[in-house]
């Protein structure tokens, strides 16, 4: 038994942080920007879509996918943009979802919590494969600043930034929220009483199988 929870939220908000914060609870987290770069791996699905798509042109000399001359080809506008993620997210839907089982399997009789850690949930429409929504959410000055001492530009950090209605739609959907505004010790402590509540949706939902039967 597995309670299913979708980590989600901007740019930068500190998904990845909240993310490694969970696994040292013992949660067993997939990262959904990880089984992308499995995906693109020579002999995988990803890279195969991406080959019969788009061509030789995207991959270098070792056939590998160039990141470069992917994205001048498939994120040069909106639209294409929107056909790459077409061509891969259900991919990495499956993906993601096969792991979770695979580990719930593994674990069995165990119950155990799963997150999936990922940009694209509520937009992506995979909210309904998650039993709890966790939303990170920084105001948008600290996600810019964390974004650009990552390396990015102020440009593309701006530019990426989540609309303020994407923003709300995401807010509305989360069953948890994390606010990333303070310091990391401000944050442990949230993901803390976060994991406390997760563990006892988990037994809520263990007692609600068990009364089935
Ligand atoms: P995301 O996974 O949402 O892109 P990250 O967890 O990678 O975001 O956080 C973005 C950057 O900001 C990282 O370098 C991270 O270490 C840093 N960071 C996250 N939360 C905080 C915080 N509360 N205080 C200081 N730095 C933070």
């Amino acid at each position: 038994m597995m309670l299913r929870v979708g980590l989600t939220g901007g740019i930068a908000s500190g998904k990845s942080t909240v993310a490694h914060l969970l696994a040292e609870w013992g949660c067993f987290v997939v990262d959904a920007d990880k089984v992308v770069a499995e995906l693109y791996q020579i002999g995988s699905p990803g890279h195969d879509a991406i080959r019969e798509r788009y061509g030789e042109g995207v991959l270098d000399e070792e056939g590998e996918i160039d990141r470069m001359k992917l994205s001048a080809v498939a994120l040069a506008t909106p639209e294409a943009a929107n056909e790459l993620n077409t061509l891969i997210h259900p991919l990495v839907i499956a993906e993601t979802q096969r792991r979770l089982h695979e580990k719930e399997e593994a674990v069995k009789p165990d119950a155990l919590i799963g997150v999936v850690e990922a940009t694209l949930i509520i937009e992506g429409g995979t909210k309904h494969l998650y039993d709890k929504i966790v939303v990170v959410d920084a105001d948008p000055v600290s996600q810019v600043d964390r974004a650009i001492q990552r390396g990015l530009t102020r440009e593309e950090a701006e530019r990426r930034m989540a609309r303020q209605s994407e923003r709300d739609i995401r807010l509305r959907d989360a069953d948890y929220v994390i606010r990333n505004d303070g310091d990391r010790l401000d944050m442990a402590d949230q993901v803390k009483q976060l994991h406390t509540k997760l563990l006892l949706d988990l037994e809520r939902k263990s007692r609600g199988v068990i009364s089935l039967s």
